[in-house]
């Protein structure tokens, strides 16, 4: 049994046509089990329902058919505890109703297993016989492969593929979807989903109710492709026969008519659109040549998968002609948005973000914050063909998404734009007065920043200065590392920009999440590996250049330059780093420039340094907390992964414990510490960083105004008080929900509720 199901798993997982890995898995488990009836329920999201997708045994005419509500009934009960049960006499289990499973009195022995994928019941798998009771083993058995069939099950449920009726379009059925809230705001706009490269397994089925245009778009794609290989074919004109031949083989499959027939008549008579019909028509021959063992015609089989590749592609670059240019109101959604992906798809038309991994610490994250742009990251459930085209109104403060939102829902949200708009209005009022807590305590609100249509909106804002910037984001967008003219121009912008405030200049800090395309660093653990300073230390020769022109980028001005160096985890980078800003330095002086020297600052964000702050102070000018990274290595939890997205808590006691020390160690050693992670620009995060006592909070300029609200009406004795509560708790959600409790008692409740 245990090779049966081995084979079995193995063969489900290679079937790239779900529907059929369902068959085939009822089927065989139905022969290997000797059940009289084996089936399968997905759950169909359209109908809040377990639909009978496949099926074998009596009342097959069932298939797509029959649909059991949630929670009723044993699939419904066995989804509901996702747990198996066994049952000797199904009839007489509470949770059995007339409906329950197939109808069929006399197979009353059954056994149901949940699949689940992703702690979430996607289906139910049963079997049911006449006698005896299924042992272990038959229990296991159906578990494994269970297992095995479910992340399948997912897919087909995520691209919308288990419904009653395959058109979404016709269906606009509220669905609600919460995720991590990343960037805060609410916006109501239309899904513009960007998917990635489709695969002939991949390619969702879709309805088309334009079937001639469909048409006219497969012939498009379909002569592109011919003529991309007629070309390959001449190249190897009389050079190479063998190379010919293999491309006159690929012209032979893209001429022939039946293919182009059979296409069609999926395109208008199934109604399919272009990719589902080019994938229906190949996965069909592929699946029919290689069922037959002939190595001919096996090749033959891996040429057509070759020819749908390249059609799709093909066919994704007709339909995305726009790509880089979505309509108004468009919210981006997308498996991964990437940060380049924001930056390539302009963001003016943007007003909304929604990924389905990552999360709220992740770069693309931070980038949406500092666009000021809602966002909501590690959205896994929500079906990206279905959110393509809808109305979406998305919450991106707590995670709210919402697909075909109903007028009522439209109309909360509504509400929550327009108050919104009108507490930002009263912000505006601030932006000349300093950070200053009721009782007199001043701090300095910095930006963090990373590009240059970021400086205008700091600017407006009220930022002192710059607290961070990332200057990875410029080296990212270009094809290869920027000259120092190059960064010199960068950097000259933002010291202008800020003049008289300081500016902190990181030095480079890629690895971990952060990648130059031209310079990919491929490693199994990057968060622990070649990261940050660990990088530039080796090579001498980026180190030097953007110092110079950092260096450069201050002549002849007031402003201060600091230099900042990221992911220090010894006093040895330190002093090394150090040495190579004072080679800089002379060099530049040599030159000819009016410099003064740089302040040097280390980031504390790798949790050695927490106890060796002194020894650190001693060595550098200032001391800037990361609390995005300290978090993520004092919890062991990546701050990119939505699978652990709650274990990740700033607000974690330890967390806590470790910056108030830092804090401490810093103003015993007459040393400035500020922090730049994302917690500083929080409500909660900005009140106990303040009764901590930093000198300076660096946050994205979207929440500059709202910080700075929040210290003016608050006193920094009550601040430290909180602080003092709080330490002496245990748990992270109880120190947020503590916070929050006390800034609605202290009369500042309204910020809280407007991000
Ligand atoms: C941090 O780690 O907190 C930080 C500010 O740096 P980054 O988010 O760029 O890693
Ligand atoms: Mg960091």
């Amino acid at each position: 049994m245990y090779e049966a199901m081995v084979r079995l798993a193995r063969d489900i997982l290679a079937q790239p046509d779900w529907r059929k890995g369902a068959a085939m898995a009822v089927a065989r488990i139905g022969m290997n089990l000797g059940v009289d009836c084996c089936s399968l329920y997905a759950f169909d999201h359209t109908t809040d329902s377990f639909r009978l997708i496949a099926h074998e045994g009596p009342f097959s005419d069932q298939i797509n058919q029959l649909s059991l509500p949630e929670n009723t009934g044993l699939v419904g009960f066995i989804a509901q505890r996702a747990e198996p049960l066994n049952l000797l006499d199904a009839t007489s289990h509470p949770a059995f109703t007339k409906n329950s499973i197939i109808a069929e009195s006399e197979f009353n022995v059954f056994l149901g297993v949940p699949m689940v994928h992703n702690r979430k019941c996607v289906g139910v798998l049963t079997v049911r016989r006449d006698s005896q009771k299924f042992t272990d083993d038959e229990e296991g058995f159906l578990t494994s492969l269970a297992t095995a069939l479910a992340s399948t099950i997912a897919h087909a449920i995520e691209f919308g593929e288990i419904v009653a009726t395959p058109n979404y379009h016709r269906h606009r059925v509220q669905k609600k979807f919460r995720a991590i809230p990343s960037s805060p705001g609410s916006r109501i706009g239309t899904g513009f989903v960007l998917y990635d490269d489709l695969m002939l397994d991949d390619v969702p089925e879709r309805e088309t109710e334009e079937p001639e245009a469909e048409f006219q778009r497969f012939l498009v794609a379909l002569k592109a492709v011919r003529d991309h290989n007629e070309k390959i074919s001449q190249s190897f004109d009389e050079l190479d026969p063998m190379h010919q031949e293999i491309f006159n083989a690929y012209l032979h499959i893209l001429d022939d008519e039946t293919m182009v027939e059979e296409v069609k008549s999926e395109i208008f008579e199934q109604e399919q659109w272009a990719p589902g019909a080019v994938k229906r028509v190949f996965a069909r021959h592929i699946v029919t040549l290689e069922e037959i063992e002939n190595f001919y015609l096996a090749e033959r089989g891996d040429m057509l998968r070759d020819i749908a590749d390249q059609l799709l592609e093909k066919l994704q670059n007709i339909q995305s002609r726009d790509r880089n240019n979505p309509p108004a109101n468009a919210i981006l959604i997308a498996e991964y948005v990437t940060a380049t992906m924001i930056a390539e798809v302009v963001p003016d038309n943007i007003i909304g973000i929604v990924s389905k991994t990552g999360s709220a610490n992740s770069h693309t994250a931070i980038l949406a914050r500092a666009l000021g742009i809602p966002a909501v990251m590690g959205a896994m459930d929500l079906p990206l063909f279905e959110a393509e085209e809808a109305p979406i109104a998305l919450d991106g403060s707590s995670g709210e998404i919402y697909i075909n939102p109903t007028a009522t829902t439209l109309d909360q949200y509504k509400v929550r734009i327009q108050e919104s708009a009108s507490f930002d209005r009263e912000l505006e009022a601030l932006r000349e007065l300093p950070a200053e807590t009721i009782d007199g305590h001043r701090v300095q609100i910095q930006v963090n920043i990373g590009m240059l249509e970021e400086i205008q909106q700091a600017l407006d804002n009220g930022a002192e200065g710059v607290g961070l910037f990332r200057t990875e984001v410029p080296f990212a967008s270009k094809k290869h590392f920027p000259t120092e003219a190059q960064q010199l121009e960068i950097y000259r912008q933002h010291m202008l920009a800020f003049e008289p405030t300081p500016v902190t200049m990181r030095i480079l800090d890629i690895g971990g999440d952060k990648e130059l395309p031209y310079f990919p660093i491929r490693e199994e653990n990057p968060y622990l590996g070649w990261r940050g300073i660990r990088v530039t230390l080796d090579h001498p020769d980026i180190f030097l250049v953007q110092v110079r022109a950092m260096l450069k980028a201050s002549d002849d001005l007031q402003s201060e330059l600091r230099i900042l160096l990221p992911m220090i985890s010894n006093l040895e980078e330190v002093c090394f780093a150090k040495n190579l800003v004072d080679q800089a330095f002379e060099e530049i002086k040599d030159e000819g420039f009016t410099v003064q020297h740089p302040k040097i600052g280390a980031m504390i964000e790798v949790p050695a340094l927490v106890f060796q702050i002194r020894s650190i102070a001693e060595q550098v000018d200032f001391l800037a907390v990361g609390s995005n990274d300290l978090t993520q290595y004092l919890l062991a939890v990546s701050r990119n992964n939505a699978r652990v997205v709650d274990l990740y808590h700033e607000f974690h006691p330890s967390v806590l414990i470790a910056l108030y020390s830092i804090v401490r160690d810093a103003h015993r050693a007459d040393t400035t510490v500020s922090i730049c992670g994302e917690m500083a620009g929080t409500m909660e995060g900005a009140a106990l960083l303040l009764g901590m006592g930093f000198d300076s909070l660096s946050m994205n300029a979207t929440h500059i105004p709202r910080v700075k609200w929040l210290i003016r009406n608050l006193s920094y004795e009550s601040c430290q008080q909180l602080l003092a509560d709080v330490l002496a708790m245990d748990d992270a959600t109880e120190i947020v929900d503590f916070v929050r409790r006390h800034l609605q008692h202290a009369g500042v409740g309204k910020v809280l509720a407007s991000m």
